[in-house]
């Protein structure tokens, strides 16, 4: 069958891999209908984390089960279902408490597994026409039959429950205010989640005039091109004093805006500040507010930009941090935690995350559309592929 797969940094190609198969009895295997390619996968397809060459990625996947092991139970061939970007046991400490983002189970280098990704365990991703689903019972949502609501579903893999977990961090309550760092597809669905929960006042911030554009039409946001405004200033001025809370939607690729820049380039390694975007959540989220970081931050980097020293470790203006008694949740979503609940919003009609979906291809086209997402070219917000 057919997969994406990694062969070095910005090189991916559509190649022939062995088809996945049952390797215990609570697996399933799923015939992949949509998988998308994610803003997270563009760390790995830049060179800057351990994954493996040959590797497939892809963890966002929904489609059709077509086998199941004989433990299954609740799961049978021609079930609809989305699958969580997490590979979770559902028996684990963590999986109990819910925390099913730090399986203890998951075979993987740090707590947690997913699917086709870099220290998160040996699992093939789906950005392929089929993948493998272990303890399929406790992973796989259902979906109702048929193909209503399909781009909306494969939302429910990662971005619209990361965004929400990005709120949920931040114990953000209607009538709040908050700020969100970065346009990509998790930051629209966290400023879209915002609106769903009823905040009064919403910012994001960006640099991609198509970013900005579906934040204001969609999300009710106030936007700011952090290019051309420090958000630190602007977004207290027209907010008449610091926000409540607020959100990371974009991790250690951060820019610095060109404010204190190393370089000129838009896209330049040497205009990367790891802290950027938690600097400036502590100068613009209130004293005693709170923030989610859901942005992606490794404890290594192979690759790192000249002037970091150590990959993994933080400049963080602690002091302010401290002064204004902020607190910071963070981590991986555990997509579980609201799967269902985005689902049934999605079913009844009060949610339609498929917004941020600019393209929808082929697999034989994803080579082509990584390096375009990866370019971060106007109008390519969310890339949909249709194994
Ligand atoms: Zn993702
Ligand atoms: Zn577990």
């Amino acid at each position: 069958m057919d997969a994406t797969v990694y062969r070095g940094p910005h090189e991916m190609e559509v190649e022939e891999i062995e088809e996945p198969e049952l390797e215990g009895p609570n697996d399933a295997i799923l015939d992949i209908t949509t998988t998308a390619i994610c803003g997270s996968d563009l760390h790995m397809y830049e060179g800057r984390t351990t994954i493996d060459e040959g590797r497939a990625f892809g963890h966002e996947i929904m489609g059709i089960i077509e086998e199941v092991g004989d433990g299954v139970e609740s799961l049978e061939p021609g079930d609809r279902v989305v699958l969580p970007f997490n590979i979770a046991c559902g028996y684990c400490r963590n999986c109990v408490d819910n925390y099913t983002a730090f399986c203890l189970n998951a075979d993987s280098e740090t707590p947690g597994g997913v699917y086709g990704y870099a220290m998160m365990g040996p699992y093939q991703g789906g950005q392929a026409e089929k993948v493998r689903v272990p303890h399929a019972d406790f992973n796989a949502l259902k979906l109702p039959d048929g193909d209503e609501h399909e781009d909306d579903f494969v939302m429910l893999a990662d971005v619209f429950p990361t965004g929400w977990h990005g709120t949920e961090l931040a114990d953000l309550e209607a009538g709040e205010s908050v700020v969100v760092y970065g346009g990509g597809p998790v930051g629209l669905m966290a400023a879209y989640s915002a609106k769903l929960k009823g905040a009064s006042d919403i910012y994001l911030v960006d640099r991609v005039e198509s970013r900005l554009e579906l934040a204001e039409e969609h999300c009710d946001a106030t936007t700011v091109n952090f290019e051309e405004e420090d958000p630190t200033e602007v977004i207290p001025e027209q907010h008449g004093g610091k926000v409540d809370k607020g959100v990371d939607a974009v991790g250690y690729q951060a820019i610095d805006g060109g404010r204190h820049s190393h370089g000129d380039g838009a896209y330049d390694k040497s205009r990367e500040d790891p802290s950027q975007v938690i600097n400036d959540l502590i100068g613009t989220v209130r004293a005693t507010g709170k923030v989610g970081i859901v942005g992606v931050y490794f404890s290594s980097d192979p690759n790192p930009p000249e002037h970091v020293d150590e990959p993994g470790e933080l400049r963080v203006d602690f002091g302010k941090l401290f002064e204004s008694g902020l607190r910071i949740g963070t981590g991986q979503c555990d997509v579980k935690r609201y799967d269902r609940r985005l689902r049934d919003m999605i079913i009844e009609g009060r949610a339609e995350p498929s917004f941020i979906v600019s393209h929808r291809v082929g697999l034989d086209e994803a080579p082509e559309m990584y390096e375009r997402f990866d370019e971060r070219e106007e109008g390519v917000t969310k890339v949909l592929l249709k194994p």
